[in-house]
């Protein structure tokens, strides 16, 4: 098979920009240079490309378009919308979130701590998921927000945020989700969901770097928050400063094809996530899917190969660009939280390998990987390349292992994940 190498796995640390999305951000770079803020024509020229994009923005998270600030990505949103709420409190009060929280959610949230702020933080389960009930048993009357990721990062796994945001409507607490992963690659409604603050950034669904948006709740309640930065009062004075008119142009585009492309993007990632999956397990032993099998974000596995870590996995697999977990927290080679928050001892935890399936892999890609993989972890086990102690199956014939089966059940496009698969999901109980 021909396949170009390096091939890239990694789509959760960031997209390659789509095309449409680099025409209209070189389009806006050399035509529209006005100030979209400025009262004459150069001004109106780049307002109205500010407009269309807001709208774009909109059309996918489902709110109207003056509920859209746009920032620099989810950093700034996710700090924008907890201490922005912070600021409005002159006593401290009470925050929720959980364990399975990015850095750009943590962080504020310790400084808030800091200020004397009580900061709830619930496991999750097993799963990689919280429950609704859990997070319930968190609420106090003084808790003023909840935050929870939508899409963890390093597992791939979805969160509960319809039950999620019924409980906090039904509790009138703001609910803040981190959802930098999962918008533009699942169905987020924020009507639907009754989320008050949603942070997201382009550049993890085929857009630009360095440009993202807060959706901020106008009505039902109306959601209040204080600015961190002071100037000239642009966004609704909630983010000033000029904006970054071919950024916000390339986030409106790659919102515009998320709508039109998300959902056969997720059925054609979905099953080629199952045939590399298919693939490892077929030839390897004591591997491991850390998370859910469902629902989880199209295309994303986290694996953990016993005996192996996954610094020695990627040295091996230089034709692939895959990750041994976070992009932003291996680059100071912090351990996982992620995994350890699901009950991942150490050796687990540094045998795991994320990878991330996007639009623009082909089907000769994945198997070219899988084949890799398995060779890799062969050679690791010192069995010269045949994948683990069991070897590759004979041509043409799959191993008839029946926690395989039901692996490979789980991560079909329909099955929702249960308590009673995810035991059977370890092929190596026990680390
Ligand atoms: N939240 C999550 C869940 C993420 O995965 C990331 C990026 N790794 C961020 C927030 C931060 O996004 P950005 O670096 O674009 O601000």
């Amino acid at each position: 098979m021909s396949v170009r190498t390096p091939v890239y796995l990694d789509h959760h640390a960031t997209t390659p920009v789509d095309p449409a999305v680099v025409e209209v951000v070189r389009e806006t770079l050399a035509a529209h240079f006005g100030n979209p803020h400025s009262a004459h024509a150069f001004g109106w020229a780049a307002k109205a490309v500010v407009d269309r994009a807001r709208g774009q923005v909109a059309a996918l998270l489902g709110c109207t378009p003056a509920e859209i600030v746009f920032t620099s990505g989810a950093t700034e949103a996710n700090n924008l919308a907890l201490k922005g709420h912070a600021a409005l409190h002159d006593r401290p009060g009470r925050i929720v979130t959980t364990d399975l929280e990015h850095e750009s959610v943590a962080r504020p949230l310790d400084e808030l701590a800091a200020a004397g702020w009580e900061i709830a933080t619930v496991a999750c389960r097993p799963d990689g998921r919280v429950r609704a009930g859990d997070l319930a048993a968190a609420l106090t009357p003084d808790t003023t927000l909840m935050s929870v990721v939508a899409a963890q990062n390093e597992l791939g796994t979805l969160q509960p945020w319809d039950e999620i945001g019924a409980l906090c409507r039904e509790r009138g607490v703001v609910f803040h989700t981190d959802a930098a992963q999962a918008v533009g690659k699942v169905p987020l409604d924020v009507a639907e969901a009754g989320i008050s603050l949603l942070s997201l950034s382009a550049h993890k669904f085929y857009g630009p770097k360095g440009v993202g948006a807060l959706f901020v709740r106008a009505r039902g309640p109306h959601v209040r928050l204080r600015a961190l930065a002071s100037g000239g009062g642009q966004e609704r004075d909630l983010r000033s400063g000029t904006l970054n008119v071919p950024g916000v142009a390339g986030l409106g585009e790659a919102c515009r094809l998320a709508l039109a492309r998300r959902d056969d993007d997720a059925e054609r990632l979905r099953g080629m996530a199952t045939d590399l999956f298919d693939a490892v397990i077929g030839a390897v032993d004591d591997v491991r899917l850390n998370g859910a099998a469902e629902p989880r974000l199209p295309g994303s596995l986290n694996l953990s190969f016993g005996g192996l870590t996954a610094a020695a996995l990627i040295r091996e697999l230089s034709v692939l660009a895959l990750s041994t977990g976070s992009a932003c927290s291996s680059a100071d080679g912090k351990p996982s939280r992620a995994l350890a928050a699901i009950g991942l001892d150490d050796e687990a935890r540094s045998a795991s390998l994320r990878i991330c399936l996007g639009r623009n892999n082909t089907r000769e890609e994945v198997l070219f990987a899988a084949e890799r993989i398995v060779s890799a972890v062969g050679k690791l086990r010192g069995n010269g390349g045949a994948g683990g102690a069991r070897g590759p199956p004979p041509p043409g014939r799959r191993y008839p292992v029946s926690d395989s089966e039901t692996r490979l059940r789980c991560l079909s496009t329909s099955m929702t994940f249960t308590e009673t698969c995810c035991p059977s999901l370890t092929t190596s109980p026990g680390w």
